[in-house]
């Protein structure tokens, strides 16, 4: 079988053997990689571009890959009762477009000797092309690493095509109703914001944890906070020392329960009241107007609502998956890893009432060393999808 066939055939198991497991907003099978296969460190500018164009080469040829399978093939791998093919055309469009750019970024400094330059690529057919001949001219000690990412890849894509064929009947991060609405598809190049939902956690919780890890490695992150467990915490302590916990931080709303925006009768009241809440107890300049929709989900015409309440909906491209029990924090660290070399820029999604994100983060810290910004979350405040 070829690759996209494993791929898809093993989603189909994976469903059929845990259907009551599965959440309509979490993917069967998560894309896992082993970022040690890549030999060499990825802690500066240049051997991050290095990393990242070998990656972008595979992963390419994977998005190729990928558009082989038929409506009838996706329909009976996701499990789904119909797909969305103009939006699954648009997002490998997207995609595609956005490894040409991120391809010709890391080439910058490409050297003639390098294994990882197969020459100047100059259009998404070019990319496709070229790497299809590198792809015969990988060093043989790197073949694992190879076989590993194009698998990784193929998943990935899984993902994100199931989103795709979904929207918008079901609404996710996979794609914008208006240019207000941001993903981190838009941010610089090797640019990348931290960001957590679901909390804040009881006093002394994970999400202090996460705290007191941000702290220690002098880092920021915007909160997006349930209203409902906003509240709770605000009983156990005060006003003060609920703002004070995110003094160097940045708090949004992520809604008052944690249920679908898009299906709720009480949507707009939901938000009203996360917003009056939070901005009642967090100090001005470290309150965001943003809105980040639990599981993406929000309705198609909700623009005009977010404008008048002076909000902006905020989405993520790299997720980490950390709610799900069947990835540890070394799968993680993977996958965040591969994500964010074939990314090269964008918004990192995490939980606070998870306790994954806080050991698995120092270790993206240290090995990215001043390859990447990790930008500070008040740069958000007046972001959209426009790059403004
Ligand atoms: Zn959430």
């Amino acid at each position: 079988m070829s690759g996209w066939r494993v791929v898809l055939v093993s989603i189909g198991l994976a469903l059929l053997s845990h259907t009551t497991t599965v959440n309509s907003a979490g993917p069967a099978v998560i894309a896992k990689a082993d970022r040690q296969l890549w030999h060499e460190r990825v802690n500066s500018p240049n051997a991050f571009d290095k990393a990242s164009r070998a990656a972008l080469l595979v992963y390419a040829l994977a998005l190729q890959d990928m558009q082989k399978p038929s409506d009838a093939d996706l329909l009976a791998a996701f499990k789904i009762k119909s797909i969305n093919r103009a939006s699954v055309v648009k997002w490998f469009n997207k995609e595609l477009a956005l490894s040409l750019l991120n391809y010709q970024q890391a080439a910058k400094d490409c050297g003639s000797s390098d294994w990882t330059c197969p020459g100047n690529i100059s259009s998404t057919a070019d990319l496709l092309a070229k790497a299809q001949i590198w792809r015969a001219t990988i060093p043989p000690q790197m073949l694992a690493w190879r076989d590993n990412l194009a698998d990784f890849s193929l998943a990935y894509i899984a993902e994100q095509m199931r989103l795709a064929a979904l929207f918008p009947k079901v609404s996710s991060e996979i794609d914008l109703f208006n240019d207000k609405e941001w993903n981190g598809d838009e941010f610089a190049d090797r640019q990348f914001f931290l960001s957590f939902d679901d909390g804040p956690s009881a006093v002394h919780g994970t999400s202090d944890d996460v705290l007191a890890m941000l702290e220690e490695n002098h880092k920021n992150a915007v909160f997006f906070v349930l209203g409902e467990n906003f509240q709770a915490r605000l009983h156990k302590t005060d006003a003060n020392t609920l703002s004070g916990i995110y003094k160097h931080q940045c708090v949004a709303s992520h809604g008052w329960e944690h249920q679908s925006h898009a299906k709720w009768a009480q949507w707009q009241d939901s938000i009203k009241r996360t917003q009056a809440l939070i901005t009642s107890v967090i100090a001005k300049e470290n309150f965001l107007p943003l809105f980040r929709p639990p599981y993406g989900q929000r309705k198609a015409d909700s623009g005009a609502f977010f404008q008048a309440q002076s909000l902006r909906v905020a989405l993520w491209n790299l997720d980490s998956q950390d709610w799900n029990a069947h990835i540890d924090v070394d799968d993680i660290i993977n996958r965040m890893m591969v994500l964010m070399l074939i990314k090269r820029h964008g918004v990192l999604l995490f939980h606070d009432v998870h306790a994954k994100a806080k050991a698995a983060l120092p270790v993206l810290f240290n090995e990215l060393g001043n390859a990447v910004t990790w930008g500070d979350c008040h740069l958000l405040a007046t972001h959209d999808a426009k790059g403004n």
